[in-house]
């Protein structure tokens, strides 16, 4: 095995794969109302060839894949896609990011697929609040979504939470509450300035620090905890004494773990990136529908990852001051 390093040494095991650029929700902070120009069809890899794609990178050393979006579960037949990936020997993590409303009715197929765990995006637990950040008006209750997750078996479940101030910071207690009640594992997500929100982030920005203290002002002392032990990925964790669940934040923009970073992405139109922002990114669809091998692609991918995101590299919107005042 030659092994996926990028030019600084960070070994990349972790495939972030997204299989739709469309998304049945419209967060102002991710996506604009009327959409985006959508990708045609024929440009999108079909599920045989994204299997491919990791069947040429397990043996470099691939060992986790999330399936991601858009919003995958709006794609058909996604457990088809589980199956496929199921059957690749090397990868041992199958995971789904989603914001959770097909979550009650796929979920038990997904999980007889091979789907081992689930991160569902949640920004408010009310449902009035949910249809207004996400601006589509589904009816949907993300605890029973968790819930429908919980009982197919699959586990951990992880709900983000991005946290924006006078938009959801007062629900912060809601979400830790519910760490004491149920197993799941809640992340706080700080505010990453791009779509629509970027102009106005600094006011929206909601430090993690400060998340934490809110919690430990309310619940007494926060413990330093491992968390759960598949997908070590950005978070660092927390748990309330007693607790079921544990508290995670994720601080894209206060703290910088790039210096950590495992993973790598395939876009829906089969472009690897090597970052989540920036323009760091080789074209696998070309070779691949040519029968090329892939590996000399990939390697020049990894030879690009840029040391740190591009929003931390430019300081955007005063970032590193606020998270002076989070402490
Ligand atoms: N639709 C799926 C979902 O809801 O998880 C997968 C894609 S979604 C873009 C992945 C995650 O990125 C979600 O948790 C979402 O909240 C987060 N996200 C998107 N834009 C963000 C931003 N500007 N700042 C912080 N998190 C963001």
């Amino acid at each position: 095995m030659t092994g996926l390093r990028d030019q600084f040494g960070r070994t990349i095991e972790y495939l972030r794969i997204s299989v739709t650029d469309r998304c049945n929700f419209r967060c102002s902070y991710c996506m604009p109302l009327e959409g985006l120009p959508w990708l045609p069809k024929s440009d999108i890899l079909s599920y045989e060839e994204i299997a491919e794609v990791v069947r040429q990178l397990a043996p470099l050393g691939l060992r986790r894949v999330r399936i991601t979006g858009g919003e995958p579960t709006i794609r058909p037949q996604l457990a088809t896609l589980v199956r496929m990936l199921r059957d690749v020997p090397a990868v041992e993590d199958i995971a789904l990011s989603t914001n959770g409303v097909r979550l009650p009715e796929l979920a038990p197929e997904l999980a007889r697929a091979g789907l081992v765990r689930v991160n569902m995006s949640s920004d408010s637990l009310r449902p009035e609040r949910i249809a207004s950040i996400a601006r589509r008006d589904l009816r949907f209750d993300p605890v029973a979504a968790a819930e429908a997750a919980q009982a197919a078996g699959l586990a951990p479940i992880k709900l983000n939470v991005v946290v924006m101030r006078g938009i959801n910071d007062d629900e912060v207690l809601d979400y830790a509450r519910l760490t004491l009640e149920r197993p799941w594992h809640v992340r706080f997500i700080e505010l990453m300035p791009v779509g629509e929100m970027a102009a106005l982030s600094a006011d929206h920005v909601v430090p993690s620090d400060e998340v934490l203290r809110r919690i430990a002002a309310a619940f007494g002392p926060l413990e330093a905890v491992a968390g759960p032990a598949l997908g070590n990925g950005p978070a660092a964790y927390h748990r309330l004494a007693g607790a079921r669940g544990s508290i995670g934040v994720i601080t894209p923009m206060t703290h910088t773990y790039c210096g950590s970073c495992n993973r790598v992405r395939l876009t829906a139109d089969g472009r690897l990136r090597t970052c989540l922002f920036g323009d760091h990114e080789v074209d696998l669809r070309t070779p691949l529908r040519s029968g090329l091998p892939l590996e000399p692609f990939v390697h020049r991918a990894l030879a690009e990852k840029p040391q740190e995101h591009a929003l931390l590299a430019r300081r955007v919107g005063g970032l590193r001051a606020l998270s002076q005042v989070g402490g």
